[in-house]
């Protein structure tokens, strides 16, 4: 799911950062899902990428009223949505919660999109190397050297810690959470989908996500835990799985629910779901990108644009948003 809204709602979010920032985020990622787009098209890679609606349900973190309001906060920060009431919303996805639906988001086959954007890459002269373990970082005041755990040394005027919900050693992680999350794929059922294949997910903590793929099966997942021991998280996979299971039954009844691939993985959180992007305080020269929350496809891209803006010489004007804090 390349969701441009992100998992904080835009008016829980202006409570913590204030309006003006709130939008900006807001209106930043609405901007950056519509970037990729528009570069993976550019670069002829083919992932199953397609624009999508979605809908975001009502839930523990946002009832009816709520989603209201949120959806009155979106307009002011000029992106578009509908608010459909739980007959509405039975009435044309038949989901009986009431929702806001969102235009502009899309879908992708992650595995096709990365696959996809390492293959350009390498093409323009990126060296790839895989499987390489960097054990250790040595920021200089001009120069950084990574050491492999073979005993090679890489050496750079910058480097940049893409090492996805992993805290690279030495980046102050203060305020960032780790957790489990949980996910099924069920067999091909297109006669069994509901209308407009759009996106779906909740108001909720933790929520439940689905979405359709090209030949018509169902991802389903969340139930997140605050787990971070890889053994705990794994043990509660059936149990998760069954839960899931039990959740999109009720949401979608029509679905058959049997899970034809099952998984679970770590994601990590910050305190106001913004990730953070930017140099690494005390190591001149690198950069990080830590904590996506769920919308790390959308948080990779505005990585990319404001550590690129930066080693290029410009200024992001955005990038005070998710900047590390000081020490
Ligand atoms: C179950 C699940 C569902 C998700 N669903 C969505 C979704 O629907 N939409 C969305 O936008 N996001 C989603 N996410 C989040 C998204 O998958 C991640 O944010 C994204 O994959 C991060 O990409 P990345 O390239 O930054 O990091 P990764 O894909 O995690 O890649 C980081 C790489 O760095 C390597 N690495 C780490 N440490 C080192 C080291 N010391 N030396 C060398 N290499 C190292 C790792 O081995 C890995 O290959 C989901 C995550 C999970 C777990």
């Amino acid at each position: 799911m390349i969701l441009h809204e992100i998992d904080t709602p835009l008016t829980k979010l202006t409570r913590k950062i204030g309006k003006q920032n709130a939008q900006r985020a807001w209106r930043r990622s609405f901007l950056a899902v519509h970037a990729l787009a528009a570069r993976t098209r550019e670069l002829g890679i083919r992932s199953e990428f397609i624009a999508r609606d979605s809908i975001y349900l009502s839930g523990n973190i946002l009832n009816a009223t709520g989603l209201e309001r949120e959806h009155d906060a979106r307009l002011t920060a000029g992106l578009n949505a509908t608010y459909l009431s739980r007959g509405e919303t039975a009435a044309r996805f038949g989901i009986n919660r009431p929702s806001l639906v969102s235009y502009g988001s899309f879908e992708a086959n992650p595995r096709e999109l990365t696959a996809g954007y390492l293959k350009a890459a390498i093409a323009r002269g990126v060296k790839l190397y895989a499987p390489t373990d960097i054990i250790k970082v040595e920021a200089g005041a001009h120069i950084v050297h990574a050491f492999t755990k073979d005993g090679a040394t890489i050496s750079c005027r910058h480097l940049v810690f893409a090492t996805g919900y992993e805290v690279p050693l030495g980046v102050p992680a203060r305020k960032y959470k780790i957790a489990s999350t949980y996910a099924l794929a069920t067999a091909p059922q297109p006669r069994r989908l509901w209308p407009e294949r759009v996106l779906i997910w909740e108001a909720s903590e933790p929520y439940l996500y689905l979405r359709t793929t090209h030949d018509g099966r169902v991802i389903v997942g969340g139930d997140d835990e605050e787990i971070s021991d890889s053994k705990q998280r794994d043990a509660l996979l059936p149990d998760k799985i069954s839960a899931i299971r039990r959740k999109m039954r009720k949401l979608l009844p029509q679905l058959n629910t049997k899970p034809e691939f099952q998984w679970t993985g770590f994601f990590g959180t910050t305190e106001t779901g913004l990730p953070l992007i930017g140099e690494v305080p005390g190591m001149k020269n690198c950069w990080a990108i830590l904590g996506y929350g769920g919308n790390g496809t959308t948080y990779i891209r505005i990585a990319a644009e404001i550590i690129r803006t930066k080693l290029t010489g410009g200024t992001d004007p955005d990038a005070d948003l998710y900047s590390f804090p000081d020490k």
